[in-house]
């Protein structure tokens, strides 16, 4: 079943799209179908399935819950329960034989051929969401996911083609192409973004951060962050960082929709940072022999030392703020900014010499 409709719904999608609008002819609103319902489902499955549902970033309210259990069917990638628990199993063994899309067994492996051996019929006991178990909409979906995707997924599309006179345009627009385009971006997360960019936030894994693979995947290409911090409701932590799915979800508070949406305190992600890089430098420094890697080591080491301590008084910031000591939360806060800026000044100064060291023979 995973193999003919993984091979047959691109080649209808594309191919048959093709053909069919060069013999039938061509309407804006067919484009605008694609576009509209490539959003509504990717970003059931980015904010949804994902940040949502897997990770628990933030609190939505029901009726956000049901869209994205309708239109998250939509995305033919089976149910949240089963997605998140993989999803999970992926993050708690990421690199590993238990993480379902091991990019250690190559891109084509992670991207989609995990799928093909995949037996979505087998008990699971979904051990690792228990919380989900308890979710009546979760429930609910994972009982009628397979006839909400062919009746609205193939079925909406149908009708809004009807009413701009042509159905079979808009069961191809709609419904068969988005489904190709929603399934590679969505792969794309698991293959490209465990291969290209960097390992902005933990040297350690696979993840990496890619402004090229968020474009593609309505942000989830910020995936070093993500690995690194994956209760945080964002991906990219910038605000000019691509990441439409943050957005949606800041756009969801705004309107009362979501709350309690969690993001990692400042110092904590510079200290991540700071951490994947030092792993990337440290052999060539511990490698060199020359009186200045003495002196790089030093600065290295009071960067670790300010961060932590900003880290420390972050912590404390938050302590206090809760607690409503008015006036000396804020003192703290600028306290741990500027432990910050001078462990950043370090890391610049011992980056500099180290630019400046022979490479050791
Ligand atoms: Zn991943
Ligand atoms: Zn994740």
């Amino acid at each position: 079943m995973n193999i003919s409709f993984l091979t047959l719904t691109p080649v209808i999608g594309v191919a048959g799209t093709a053909l069919y609008t060069w013999y039938a002819g061509f309407s804006l609103w067919m484009p605008l179908l694609l576009v509209g319902m490539y959003l509504a489902v990717g970003m059931s499955i980015c904010a949804g399935y994902h940040r949502f549902f897997s990770h628990k970033s933030y609190e939505a309210h029901p009726a956000v819950q049901v869209f994205y259990a309708i239109f998250g069917a939509l995305a033919a990638q089976n149910s949240i329960l089963w997605w998140s628990s993989s999803h999970r199993v992926h993050h708690s063994y990421v690199d590993k034989d238990w993480d379902p899309y091991n990019i250690k067994r190559g891109f084509w492996w992670a991207h989609i051929l995990w799928i093909f051996y995949r037996n979505d019929e087998r008990d699971e006991t979904f051990e690792n969401a228990k919380d989900l178990l308890q979710n009546r909409i979760v429930m609910w979906q994972h009982r009628w996911h397979k006839v909400i995707l062919i009746v609205v997924g193939f079925g909406l599309p149908t009708l809004i083609g009807a009413a701009f006179g042509d159905p079979i345009a808009g069961l191809l627009w709609g419904g068969f192409l988005r489904i190709a385009v929603i399934h590679h971006t969505t792969f794309f997360v698991n293959s490209l973004a465990h291969m290209l960019g960097k390992p902005v936030f933990n040297a350690e894994v696979s993840a990496r951060d890619n402004w090229m693979v968020a474009l593609l995947t309505l942000g989830e290409g910020y995936h070093s962050f993500h690995h690194r911090f994956p209760a945080d409701f964002r991906n990219g932590i910038r605000w000019y960082q691509w990441d439409p799915a943050k957005w949606w979800i800041a756009a969801l508070r705004g309107v009362g929709l979501a709350e309690e949406l969690k993001t990692t305190p400042m110092p904590q992600i510079e200290q991540a940072r700071l951490r994947a890089a030092l792993r990337l430098v440290e052999p060539r420094i511990a490698s060199s022999a020359h009186p200045m890697a003495a002196e790089i080591r030093q600065r290295i080491d009071k960067a670790v030392e300010h961060i932590e301590r900003a880290v420390m008084l972050w912590r404390q910031h938050a302590d206090e703020r809760a607690a409503g000591v008015s006036k000396s939360w804020k003192t703290t806060q600028r306290r741990a900014r500027r432990y910050v800026r001078q462990s950043r000044r370090q890391w610049k100064d011992a980056m500099r010499l180290l630019g400046r060291l022979p490479q050791a023979a």
